[in-house]
This record gives C-alpha cells, structure tokens and sequence, in this order.
C-alpha cells in the first residue's frame, strides 16, 4: 500500500490530525506533552482509497537539540513516505525548524500538501494565507481539533498519492533487500556485524545498483543482499524518552524498502509487546517474514519448553512464517538465514495460474460450502490472484462471506500451494 506520512514539529496537531483521518477518538486523551505512543503506522481508508498513515506524533519531547530531532524524525519519515502531509501551525505561523524541514522536503521531491492547522475561526484563514510564503504551494486551512477542513486537505493528498507503494515495486532483478528489525538489544548489530563479517563489498561491482548511503551490500555464501536501512542498527541511539518510538520509526522506514524482514527475537527472555508490534508491523506491510530466535547459547532445556509454549500461544496466527534459532555471539546456525530468506522470497513472488487457482477452490468450497445465514447461501464463483509480492487474491461471490470462512481458505490456499513465509491476502468482491 502507498504510505502516506504526517510530518511537523511537536505541537502543531498531528496527531489530532491523524485521530481524524483514522476516524478515532482515544489517542485524542493521550495527548499530552511528553506522552509518547511508539506505534508508529495505521492501516488508513479515505474516500475507497487504502493506504498506510505513518504518524510521527508519538514522540514530543521537550528536550535541548529538539529542532535536530526533529529534523531527524521528518527525514526518516519522509524517506519512507510515497506523498508526504506537512503540518503547521497557522497561528504560530512558519518557524525556523519548519524551514528546516520544508528544505527536506523539497529534496527528497516528494509530494506535499501542506497544512495550516489550528483554524479553528474564520479570522485563522488569513493565517493560513501566510504559509504560501513556505513555497509549497496551497495551505489547506485546516481545524484538526474540529474537523473543519480535513476532506479538502485528504482529497489533495489522495491526488498526490501514488496507488502503489514505490517501495513495494522493488525491482526483483539486482540483489534481494532485506530488513533486520526487532527491539533494541535482541541482538541485531550483532547478528549484522557476524554474518557481514570482515568482507566489505565494493558497491561498484555490482551493475545497476543505487546505493542508498544506509543500506549495506551484505555478501551471505558469496551472493549479495542488500540489509537496508542499517544505520538504525549501527548508530546507538542513546536517548531514554521516545527511543521506542524512534526505534519504531527506524523499523517502519527498514521494512518499507525491504522484500523480506527478518524480525529477531531473543530467545532467553519471554516475548514482549514491542517484539508483536515489530511482527505486525512486517505483515501488515505486507513483507516477507522470517523469524529469527537469537541469543540461543543461552537456552537451556527450562526455557526451551517455555518458549515452546509461548510460541504454540502467541505465534499461532505466524504459522506460515519460517523460525531460525541463531546465535549472534558464536555464529551458531547463521548459514542457515539464508535458504529460509530465500523460500519466503519465492513465496512472496508466488504466482498460482487462474485455471489451477480456481480447479482447487471449486473442489475446495463443493466439498465445504460457506455457511447458511438467514437461509442465504453465499457462493464463491471464481478467484484470482490480483498480485504477487506479496500474493493477494480476490475472491468473487454471490453475497457477504464471513471472516472464519475467509480465514478457512486462506489455510487451505497455503496447505495447497505453499506460501511458507509470506503473508497472503485475500478479499471479496460480492456480484449481484
Ligand atoms: P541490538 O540493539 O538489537 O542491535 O542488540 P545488540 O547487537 O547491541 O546486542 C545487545 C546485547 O545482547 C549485547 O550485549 C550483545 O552482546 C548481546 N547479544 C547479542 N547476540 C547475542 C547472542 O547470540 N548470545 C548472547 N549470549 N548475547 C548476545
């Protein structure tokens, strides 16, 4: 899906901004100064238009440097952004930092539409008038607080929005790209320093290739991969207060230029609610994943049944997906990473013919018809698989089809026809 990011210092209303977009009311509460949320993307929907809203609002922080991070935050924002909503307080009107960050914008020739936000009485629109000054075109006056003005600002932004992600046209020719994600300390620049080793790869050497200054070119058993987005991994990031919205930030911007995740885990220590989000983060952008259980010089038989059980409870719905149990420190089993990259790229890249698609959901939904609902029988009368990259497929019925059915064939689809390692979705068109 296209990302579509919301970008402006701290105070100017993004996430009031984004509460209206989303169409909810709760975050609106935590709104507070100093309050940091550290999810990071939301599955968003306007006007028949799905695409993913990156929020850079959770991390407002009143600390020295601010207009660096700041800067900072847009920049990594923008970099995984398709079109870009820059917010700006009409009443305080263009400050400094905002110079800061138009200048960002400008360079990274993204699309803008700039919002002057906190017009909230009509004497606010010759404020809004004042940010043509920006040189971003149009201000859209907007009250974010009210809700005045946001369909004109979202119908602007739609138009500007590209209806595919660019990060998700990744060319398949050149090498692969791979995202290494997961919560500060599993071990990632561990694993990274272990496997990229003492070979440094001359980028050159590689033909067509655009070196994006933080990515790296990582040679596993002699072919190049691309690990994107490392100089989150590389770079400590020494802050206490929103480093695990940044870290989410960090992780969003790697997934998005990625094919294929690979989502560390530590194995010696129980599951936490960061180590889920990073999961569905990978999923609901639709990536490639493989999980990785790091740090296993450390288990012992205790903790092995613990986190088989763990597993068993909280990974059910990540079945499909492939686990690897490495150690980053010794270098235990990390020649392994590379076969199971490469099945969920094959996955990924999965392209089932239309007739075989449809032989098999025609036997399939005979033998198990969708349940009987108000004495209406919902028909499925023909698939097809809309995408690859990752597989999506549309299913064609005679009325509303039901989730767990939905779920029931998804299963079927993955017992069928594979699909190790890639999420897979599926959707309906209902025919009269
Ligand atoms: P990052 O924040 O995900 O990049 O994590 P680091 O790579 O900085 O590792 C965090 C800590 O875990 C460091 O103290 C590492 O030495 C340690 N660590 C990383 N991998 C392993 C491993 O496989 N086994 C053990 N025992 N420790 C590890």
């Amino acid at each position: 899906l296209p990302v579509l990011a919301v970008v402006g210092r701290p105070n100017v209303g993004k996430s009031t901004l984004v509460n209206r977009i989303l169409g909810r009311r709760e975050a609106v509460t935590e709104d507070k100064p100093g309050v940091t949320r550290d999810r990071v993307s939301y599955p968003a929907e306007w006007a028949g238009r799905r695409f993913t809203l990156v929020d850079t609002g959770g991390w407002e922080v009143d600390v020295a440097g601010i207009d660096a991070r700041v800067a900072e935050q847009a920049e990594i924002a923008i970099s995984l952004a398709d079109a870009v909503v820059f917010v700006v307080d009409a009443v305080v009107g263009p400050t400094d930092t905002d110079e800061r960050v138009v200048r960002l914008l400008r360079r990274s020739g993204k699309p803008v539409v700039l919002c002057a936000n906190k017009v909230d009485g009509a004497s606010g629109e010759a404020d809004a008038m004042n940010l043509w000054s920006l040189g971003l075109g149009e201000p859209y006056p907007v009250s974010a607080l009210h809700g005045r003005g946001t369909g004109d600002l979202l119908e602007a932004a739609m138009n500007v929005l590209p209806t595919e992600s660019a990060h998700g046209e990744l060319r398949p020719e050149g090498p692969r790209r791979v995202a290494l994600v997961g919560r500060p300390n599993v071990g990632k620049s561990s694993l990274l320093n272990k496997i990229a080793g003492s070979q440094r790869v001359v980028v050159d050497e590689i033909a067509g290739t655009t070196r994006d200054p933080v990515d790296e070119l990582v040679l596993l058993k002699g072919v190049p991969w691309w690990f994107v987005d490392t100089a989150g991994i590389r770079r400590r990031v020494h802050q206490t207060r929103g480093a695990d919205f940044y870290a989410s930030l960090r992780t969003q911007a790697a997934i998005e230029k990625a094919e294929v995740a690979v989502v560390l885990l530590d194995a010696s220590v129980p599951l936490t609610e960061q180590d889920t989000r990073v999961l569905s983060q990978v999923v609901d952008a639709g990536r490639a994943l493989v999980i990785a259980y790091n740090k296993w010089d450390l288990m012992d038989d205790d903790r092995r049944r613990y986190l088989e059980r763990e597993i068993d409870k909280e990974l059910v719905q990540l079945q499909w997906a492939e686990r690897v149990n490495v150690s980053a420190r010794t270098g235990w089993h990390t020649e392994r990473l590379v076969p199971v990259l490469e099945r969920a790229l094959a996955s990924w890249d999965r392209r089932i013919p239309t007739g075989r698609l449809n032989a098999f959901l025609g036997e399939l939904v005979a033998a198990h018809p969708h349940p009987l609902r108000g004495g209406k029988q919902s028909r499925i009368l023909f698939a097809t698989q809309a995408s690859t990259r990752p597989p999506r497929f549309v299913l064609f019925a005679t009325g509303f089809i039901e989730a767990g059915y939905r779920r029931f064939i998804e299963r079927r689809l993955r017992e069928e026809f594979g699909f190790e390692g890639t999420p897979i979705e599926i959707s309906v068109r209902v025919r009269e």
